[in-house]
């Protein structure tokens, strides 16, 4: 019997998600450049390796496949996707899908769906989150590509992906590289999710001497509430766990450089073109860039070590627990506002009329930041008329709420000199947004004095340019 789909690349995620779909009862023709793994994985997976089909070259592997042929890439973004796709499409035929399910810059696989235009062949590309058990037992998939070969992918990503109370967390989301422009976003929101989260515990840290286990406790407690999320409930496992050897919570002993792959700065990027205030997720960003110069801040240390901070007047007592948990919420609520206006700027721009509600719907469940959370995001996209999330109806009153929280958390924060600069950007934005006379009005005047750019005026139509006094 010819396989349903072809997985080439077969590391931590082609590995799992060739075992998922061969799990589901497709048959799932393998092939790596290391070509061993391909036959390891179907020897290795009793009753599931049935339905493996490994391969010696990449003509095999073609060879086995059924017509229409769908192939899989599942490789580090960049040159090896472009190298795969060379070697692979000289075998296909017209009607045959080509499917990039790494995380792959969106322009790039704007690109590749323009390369195959007249040949035939179609090109997907397609986010995939859940780490290495999403991938093995139910990711989010966020899908963008030629629609109509859809139908043909439908079946196998509908049954391997997560559920959500029975509804499976995938969907067609727009043409060439929306499934991928989609994907980046979220991972955009996942490191402001993380960065904001850190922020949190660097408070309970360094503002109110708490140990591990007592803030794994209130983040399992969190994970109860509005806050409840994947993302959250690993908090509380990362702060529980302890060091086989030393016994000292693990959290404690690793070091405090993060580490990047790029699809966060990918997001900040698209949103600067776009003229999206990202700013959450760009300080989310950006404090991975700085904790990845440890030595240099330990210089920095040094220099500054005298500066008189207040001290923190941060309370461990249950109300000042609930205003951490309240600020929390309501810059997410905020850091999620920016994406999600990114991606309908970016629909926009792209002419790709990306459904916002069914990707809060497909992000409920499988991915990184799946979340209680997302499904009121669904919900206020479905009632419609959404312009921006902070302009819901579903929201507007949990962020009046939560507002005085978040300031006094991050006043709290900057006087005792503990930075919290994704909290700090959400707040920030926040009061920008909220500000019908803002300030740029200065901006333009001074832009006009020295380049003559012009500008409109309150009380009158038109353009104009002032003769200013030269300086
Ligand atoms: P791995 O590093 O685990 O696997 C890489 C795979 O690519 C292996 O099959 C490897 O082959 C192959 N490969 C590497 N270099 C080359 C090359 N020069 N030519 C041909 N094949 C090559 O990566 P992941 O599975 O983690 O990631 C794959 C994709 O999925 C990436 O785009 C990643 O960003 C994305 N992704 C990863 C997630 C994760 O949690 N890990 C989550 C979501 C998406 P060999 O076995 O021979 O080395």
């Amino acid at each position: 019997r010819p396989a349903d789909i072809g997985v080439y690349g077969l590391g931590t995620m082609g590995a799992n998600l060739a075992l998922n779909i061969a799990e589901k009862g497709f048959r799932v023709a393998v092939f790596n450049r290391t070509v061993e793994k391909g036959f390891a994985l179907r020897d290795d997976n009793p009753g599931i390796g049935d339905n493996v089909v490994p391969a010696s070259t990449l003509k095999e592997f073609v060879a086995s496949l059924k017509s229409p042929r769908l192939v899989l890439f599942m490789v580090p973004a960049g040159k090896i996707v472009d190298a795969e796709i060379a070697e692979v499409a000289p075998l296909l035929s017209p009607g045959d899908v080509m499917i990039d399910a790494g995380n792959a810059d969106f322009n790039d696989t704007v690109r590749r769906s323009r390369d195959v235009e007249g040949t035939g062949l179609n090109f997907v590309g397609m986010g995939v989150s859940g780490g290495e058990l999403g991938a093995r037992h139910g990711p989010s998939i966020m899908v963008g590509g030629a629609k109509d070969t859809y139908p043909q992918l439908e079946p196998i990503l509908t049954k391997i992906a997560a559920k959500y109370e029975g509804a499976p967390c995938v969907a067609w989301l727009g043409p060439d590289g929306a499934g991928h422009f989609v994907k980046t976003i979220h991972n955009g929101i996942e490191y402001a999710d993380m960065q904001m989260i850190a922020e949190i515990y660097g408070i309970m840290r360094d503002g109110m001497g708490m140990q591990a286990d007592a803030m794994a406790a209130i983040f399992g407690e969190w994970n109860k509430g509005g806050l409840s999320s994947y993302l959250i409930e690993i908090t509380a496992v990362n702060l529980a766990e302890k060091d086989p050897e030393t016994g000292k919570p693990l959290v404690d002993l690793i070091v405090d450089e993060a580490g990047q792959k790029g699809t966060g700065r990918w997001a900040v990027i698209e949103a600067q073109k776009l003229g999206v205030g990202a700013t959450t997720i760009e300080a989310a960003v950006s404090a991975r860039g700085v904790s990845s110069r440890r030595s240099e801040r330990a210089e920095a240390s040094r220099f500054y070590a005298g500066i008189a901070t207040e001290a923190a007047d941060f309370s461990a007592e249950a109300a000042g627990i609930a205003e951490l948990e309240q600020a929390l919420e309501t810059a997410k609520i905020i850091a999620y506002a920016q994406g999600y206006a990114t991606m309908a700027s970016a629909s926009e721009e792209f002419g790709w009329n990306l459904p916002l509600g069914t990707i809060a719907e497909i992000w409920r469940a499988g991915c990184i930041i799946r979340s209680q959370f997302l499904d009121d995001i669904a919900g206020a996209y479905e009632t419609g008329g959404v312009v921006n999330l902070l302009q819901s109806p579903a929201f507007i009153g949990r962020v009046e709420a939560g507002q005085t929280a978040l300031r006094k958390v991050v006043a709290k924060a900057s006087m005792a000199g503990i930075p919290v600069p994704a909290l700090s950007a959400a707040l920030a934005y926040f009061d920008d947004y909220r500000r019908a006379r803002g300030t740029t009005n200065l901006t333009q005047a001074q832009r006009d004095l020295f380049g003559a750019h012009t500008f409109h005026r309150l009380d009158r139509d038109g353009v104009f340019h002032h003769r200013w006094p030269a300086v």
